[in-house]
């Protein structure tokens, strides 16, 4: 196949267009936000369940604290009665003694209650602590998350940018290619990794990098410069300069 100069140079020009929009696609397809936001949502959704289960846990703790404060009231008020009925003075001897017995075994009972509230008042505290603390680092993780997203999408539009000024090259450049030296290209281009056409620096093949033995490198050299060559080695477009 033949090609002019002019139309091999082009080739080079639309080769490292091609080259640039992919290394630009291959790093959006990797930007480093994307694992991370990807890690951070994975916390988030532990941190969503442990919240839930310390929350159950202090409505738990909260019901238990209330059924106490009921218990240590209801005792408190037979006492009170007790007591009220014991200033009243009009009860009999035998009832003024079942009285103060009562009211004894009823104090007994309610130091026993208020004891046990107190121990469940901490376990409330404890709770509540915990639930605060775990709202505080999902606050966190949410807001790590937003970050992460605009960085993402900021990086994203730059790409996309890069791309599109890149494709717009390429528009400008195919036309002063021959169709048939494109198609040529293209082919081999989807066969060798993206790189379809490459130059010749010296002896060596700018595209698989190995040389080329003396005898062909005279051959190739002694070629009208208007036909295409093709590296022995990776099978690509030579163009030489
Ligand atoms: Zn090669």
């Amino acid at each position: 196949m033949k090609a002019s100069v002019s139309d091999q140079n082009n080739l080079i020009d639309l080769q490292r267009i091609d080259t640039a929009i992919s290394s630009a696609n291959h790093r959006l397809k990797n930007l480093p936000e994307h694992e991370l936001i990807a890690a951070v949502k994975k916390r988030s959704e532990e941190s969503k369940s442990a919240l839930e289960v310390a929350e159950a846990e202090l409505a738990d703790v909260s019901i238990d604290l209330r059924r106490s404060e009921v218990e240590v009231e209801t005792v408190t008020d037979r006492i009170k009665k007790d007591e009220a009925r014991l200033s009243a003075g009009t009860a009999s001897p035998k009832e003024l003694e079942q009285i103060q017995h009562e009211i004894a075994t009823l104090q007994k009972r309610q130091s026993e209650l208020e004891d046990g509230e107190l121990e469940i008042m901490l376990k409330v505290d404890a709770a509540k602590e915990k639930v605060a603390t775990m709202q505080s680092d999902l606050a966190g993780l949410e807001k790590m998350e937003l970050e992460l997203n605009i960085r993402y999408e900021n990086a994203k539009t730059e790409i996309e940018k890069e791309i599109a000024l890149k494709n717009s090259e390429r528009t400008l450049v195919l036309p002063k290619i021959s169709q048939e030296l494109v198609e040529l290209y293209e082919k081999v281009r989807s066969q060798n990794g993206g790189v379809g056409a490459a130059l010749l620096l010296g002896n060596m093949c700018d595209g698989c990098r190995i040389e080329m033995n003396a005898i062909e490198l005279e051959r190739v050299r002694a070629l009208d410069s208007e036909e295409v060559v093709r590296c022995e080695e990776c099978r690509r477009i030579l163009v030489r300069i």
